[in-house]
């Protein structure tokens, strides 16, 4: 008889999904919450998550993986993730993202208007506060409403090196000043 030897895991993913697909078939609750616990530590594509959650029912893991997804867009998952999610999955996250970019860009379009009652010592509330109001918003919010840059953005990553980027330290600086 051939005697087969045990070989250490390469993948410790694979041994966390393995684990969860066995102790989930066998309905162990604890085997259950130990693999999602330590596939939650170890790093995975939004897109893969998604995956695994409609595969063994983890509903917590959807919402993050979502929003990561929508926050870097739909072009940094490859054609094989794309693929992975399927085309159901793929084409409601697809539509969150369109309806996302309308939103913010007829958000940007009208600046929300100084509805409070000015106080009585302002003389130049529709000569001047008005004025800079609509400044301010074009300036400065339409600005991030339009092109945000967040920590580990794409646009933050093309700033980086290649020196034609987003020059992003200073759109930062306006966020935190802003
Ligand atoms: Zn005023």
């Amino acid at each position: 008889m051939e005697q087969s030897t045990w070989m250490q895991p390469t993948d410790p993913k694979r041994v966390y999904i393995n684990l969860l697909k066995v102790c989930q078939m066998w309905q162990i609750d604890e085997g259950v919450a130990y693999a999602v616990h330590h596939l939650e530590s170890v790093f995975m594509p939004p897109s893969r998550h998604i995956q695994l959650a409609q595969m063994f029912s983890v509903h917590d893991w959807v919402r993050p993986a979502i929003e990561t997804l929508l926050r870097c867009g739909l072009s940094t998952i490859s054609d094989k993730e794309a693929n992975n999610l399927g085309v159901k999955v793929y084409s409601i996250i697809a539509k969150a993202c369109e309806m996302l970019e309308c939103e913010r860009k007829l958000t940007a379009a009208y600046p929300p208007p100084m509805t409070f009652d000015p106080p009585w010592e302002c003389k130049t509330h529709q000569m001047v506060c008005i004025l800079i109001w609509h400044d301010f918003w074009w300036k400065k919010v339409v600005k991030q409403l339009l092109h945000p840059v967040t920590r580990g953005s794409r646009d933050l990553n093309a700033g980086l090196g290649n020196g034609t980027g987003y020059p992003w330290i200073f759109t930062g600086f306006l966020v935190i000043n802003m």
